[in-house]
């Protein structure tokens, strides 16, 4: 491996090529430093895995050079690995107030609370984390306290964008600081690594007052019960909601487990200080349809969220029909499009009038444009652009625009190593990467055992046959067999394959039964055989034979 050469280089094992799972590694002579660890949600693609967290084989393998890990905000595919990857991380982590706060209770529900050193940054704030003195700048985006980070090294400086945006007003925190990011372009500037997510969208980005304005007309021409469906994390559009309805005269209850664990974290930190109480979804009855606003959690679709309940009408205190209004306050995220409208569609069944993004201005994006990415060119004069964060044909157009700046892009894979200095920019190495799949509190490999076992059983079903022999392996009793996903227990065909099964095992050579494997293995060869080629597949089959 290159960490023998010194220098400084740069190593995304998560991010590029795909949205989501962010894991970025720097190294500055043999030392590492991780920026954000974050989980992506399986799209359809991977239906036996739900959450992916990006492989940390490689660093995990490292971990003693791993001086520190940076966390730029607090959306889950920045912060959301943290409390599952970290114990094969054990380094220090640093993070903002409002960061610190959510990740705070995620560490506590996976009992690590006392374990993770948690070192709280000001926002704009300059720290050393071993070989690295690195500073936070504050930048827009649709969550509190988001920070771009600056590295500066003997080797050059890098400027690690997270996500960002450019508003003017953003109405929660402070806008991105250009001023700071001018003042680090003028120290001269290596390279950017800058959020592609967006930058396909031409023009400047749109601004949250906007969004508040159209948001607070909409709002006071309605009738009947309104419910708004945002990110939880997105606390200026949760104040944007909540000052709508407001001057509306409604009063507003939140209804969902996310969106009351991040007002809490909000409120701690000082955030949502104009806003009165919000009401839990206990009182949502006491509250007349005309004078009540309901922010909720579900705008992607999940099934157990809130809004998908009320849509089948099976939450327990809330419900929607004709008169009122659901307005999805989000964009749709790629891969869940199926499971939103399905959503969406259940509601208009019900006699709902659902506004999204293209029926009214109820939204803007937290993630920069094209127009805003060109003035962070414009700031920071990098002699490299490294668009990550991104989709290919994101991270293409971005290298496009870098390159009408006369800026060198460098298109990089996951697992990539890019040597920033010393000598010339290029990718010398590859670190294995990939992703893991999050199945009930462990990390299995996608292409592993377990959930390959997973996808044949999802798609072919699965067959168990089992049955007691003596000791000297003749077969007792009747084998029982049962194919759950594939066959009724009371279907024809499984009374056919039970009696062809219990044929097979019987004409088994009698060398093969004194040997557990092989008489196993022969029982398994003779259920394949009672399956048959009537199923037109192949099933995962699995037989437990019980000496008694
Ligand atoms: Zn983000």
């Amino acid at each position: 491996m290159t960490e023998q050469n010194g220098g400084l280089a740069f190593l995304p094992l998560g991010g590029t090529g795909e949205i989501g799972m962010n894991l970025n590694l720097y190294r500055l002579g043999e030392t590492w430093l991780a920026i954000d660890c974050g989980i992506g949600f399986s799209g359809n693609d991977t239906p036996e895995a739900e959450i992916l967290v990006p492989d940390p084989t490689f660093i995990a393998e490292r971990k003693d050079k791993l001086c520190g890990l940076i966390i730029t905000h607090a959306h889950e595919d920045h912060i959301g690995a943290v409390a599952h990857v970290w114990p094969l991380l054990q380094c220090p982590v640093y993070v903002t107030p409002f960061a610190g706060a959510v990740l705070r209770r995620k560490l506590g529900e996976a009992r690590l609370l006392q374990q993770v050193p948690i070192h709280v940054i000001p926002c704009g704030g300059r720290f050393e984390v071993g070989p690295f003195d690195l500073e936070f700048i504050p930048v827009t985006h649709s969550v509190p306290e988001a920070q771009s980070v600056v590295l500066r090294t003997p080797e050059g400086i890098v400027v690690h964008t997270g996500d960002w945006k450019l508003d003017p007003d953003p109405l929660v925190g402070p806008p991105t600081d250009i001023k700071r990011l001018k003042e680090v372009g003028d120290e001269g500037v290596l390279a950017l690594v800058c959020d592609s997510t967006n930058v396909m969208k031409p023009g400047a980005s749109q601004s949250e007052a906007e969004v508040r304005r159209s948001m607070t007309d909409l709002i006071s021409g309605m009738k009947g019960r309104i419910a708004v469906t945002c990110f939880a994390s997105n606390v200026a559009r949760v104040e944007t909601i909540a000052m709508a309805a407001q001057a509306a005269g409604r009063t507003v209850v939140l209804v969902g487990r996310s969106l009351r664990n991040l007002d809490v974290a909000a409120r701690e930190c000082g955030y949502l200080s104009g806003v009165l109480p919000f009401l839990s979804e206990q009182d949502v009855n006491d509250v007349p349809d005309n004078q009540l606003v309901m922010i909720i959690t579900g705008s992607q679709g999940e099934p157990r969220s809130a809004l998908s309940r009320i849509s089948l009408d099976m939450h327990p205190n809330v419900s929607l029909g004709e008169g009122d209004t659901v307005i999805y306050s989000s964009r749709m995220i790629p891969g869940n499009e199926r499971a939103i409208m399905a959503v969406q569609d259940n509601l208009s069944r019900r006699g709902v009038t659902v506004i999204t993004d293209r029926e009214a201005f109820v939204h803007v994006s937290g993630h920069a444009t094209a127009g805003d990415v060109s003035t962070m060119y414009d700031l920071v004069r990098p002699k490299y652009a490294v668009p990550v964060h991104g989709e290919w044909r994101h991270l293409t157009a971005h290298a496009a625009l870098a390159q009408e700046k006369h800026i060198a892009p460098i298109l990089l894979e996951d697992g990539d190593i890019l040597r920033l200095a010393p000598g010339k920019v290029e990718v010398v190495d590859t670190a294995p990467s990939g992703r893991l799949a999050l199945d009930a509190g462990r990390l299995l490999p996608m292409n592993g055992g377990v959930l390959a076992a997973r996808r044949k059983m999802l798609f072919n079903g699965v067959v168990i046959a089992s049955f007691a022999v003596d000791d000297e392996g003749f077969v007792i009793g009747e084998p029982k067999v049962s194919a759950p996903g594939l066959l009724d227990p009371d279907d024809l065909e499984s009374v056919r394959v039970r009696e062809e099964f219990a044929n097979a095992i019987d004409v088994i050579p009698d060398e093969l039964r004194s040997d557990d494997q092989a008489f196993r293995d022969a029982a398994k060869t003779a259920l394949r055989r009672a399956l048959g080629r009537k199923l037109q597949k192949r099933p995962l089959v699995d037989v437990h034979v019980l000496r008694v």
